[in-house]
């Protein structure tokens, strides 16, 4: 079997990000030559930063800059022995969700704008917990189908603008040598409970929450977790499944907008899944300059709106 010689180092902590080029921040990831387990070259690579920054060069740049013909396959056999997907205990989900159950700062900031039942509703349907861990923070579990818990993110919120403070982040998973984290869709549990339902992806958990919170259309809401959130291995979730993808919008002056990346996407491994994948389209038509400036989604729409009734 002939394998890429190149690819993109595998996430192993900080020592395997670099400093990017185009923007300073260090979000670079090199290219590794699987011949001999080498960088390719030092800006050899790609930005994480792939909305704001863009920068990606590709090892075949590379060799043609420097006019060597190199092959871009390698008959070397790379040992790739398949881990187990890491599970995490389930009580640890259900302590999260029974201590303190109201006391995230997201649930504050939801009940501002939502009766308290429904928010204690849907804190439960999605199996969303707190966490001590900056005081009020809230755990967002990612478990699937068979009601395994894959990990859990924990982020903290500001409980009056429901911003998130993005230093704030933490993983709860449990890989070991022989296992790996294996993300899910957030809000895969549901799916099967709703099988008459269509599935929208939104990108954030919150936004995901608040949908459900606000529309009565028969559709059941996931969060892809970001704009890079949503590939294969999550989408073959949901086969068989109508699936709709709702953009978060970009700055005007984005590399690549969000919208843009999951139109792709959808076409792309739509047809590779021989699934009916649709994008809408509904926050590139109703914002403003303003909205995509703030790269607002579906969530602030939501908010907004219930804003301009409580103040009319
Ligand atoms: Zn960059």
């Amino acid at each position: 079997m002939t394998n890429f010689r190149f690819s993109l180092q595998k996430y192993n902590g900080s020592k395997t990000r670099f400093h990017c080029l185009n923007c300073g921040k260090k979000e670079f990831v090199k290219y590794i030559d699987l011949e001999n387990n080498e960088y390719v070259d030092d800006y050899v690579g790609r930005c994480n930063r792939i909305e704001h920054c863009g920068y990606h060069f590709k090892p075949k740049q590379f060799f043609e800059s420097k006019r060597e013909q190199i092959p871009y396959f390698t008959s070397k056999v790379i040992k790739q022995i398949p881990k187990e997907t890491s599970y995490i205990d389930e009580n640890q989900l259900l302590e999260s969700m029974y201590s303190d159950c109201n006391s995230s700062n997201l649930y504050r900031f939801f009940a501002k704008y939502f009766e308290e039942e429904d928010v204690k509703k849907v804190f439960r349907k999605y199996l969303v917990g707190v966490s001590n861990k900056w005081g009020n923070a809230t755990i967002f579990w990612q478990v699937d189908q068979q009601m395994k818990v894959r990990a859990g993110k924990i982020m903290q919120y500001n409980s009056e603008t429901g911003n998130r403070d993005k230093k704030k982040f933490f993983w709860i998973k449990n890989q070991s040598e022989n296992t790996e984290m294996r993300q899910v869709f957030f809000g895969l549990h549901l799916i099967n409970y709703f099988k008459n339902y269509k599935i929208g992806i939104v990108e954030s958990e919150k936004t995901a929450m608040l949908c459900d919170l606000f529309f009565d259309e028969k559709i059941i809401w996931l969060a892809s977790g970001g704009m890079e959130g949503i590939n294969e291995t999550k989408l073959k979730d949901l086969e068989g499944r109508e699936v709709i993808l709702f953009p978060d919008l970009s700055t005007n002056n984005s590399k690549n907008s969000a919208y843009k990346s999951w139109k792709t996407k959808a076409e792309t491994l739509g047809k590779r899944l021989i699934m009916n994948i649709k994008i809408n389209n509904y926050l590139e038509l109703f914002s403003c300059s303003s909205d995509k400036e703030n790269q607002l989604d579906l969530g602030d729409f939501i908010i907004n709106q219930i804003q301009n009734i409580q103040t009319n």
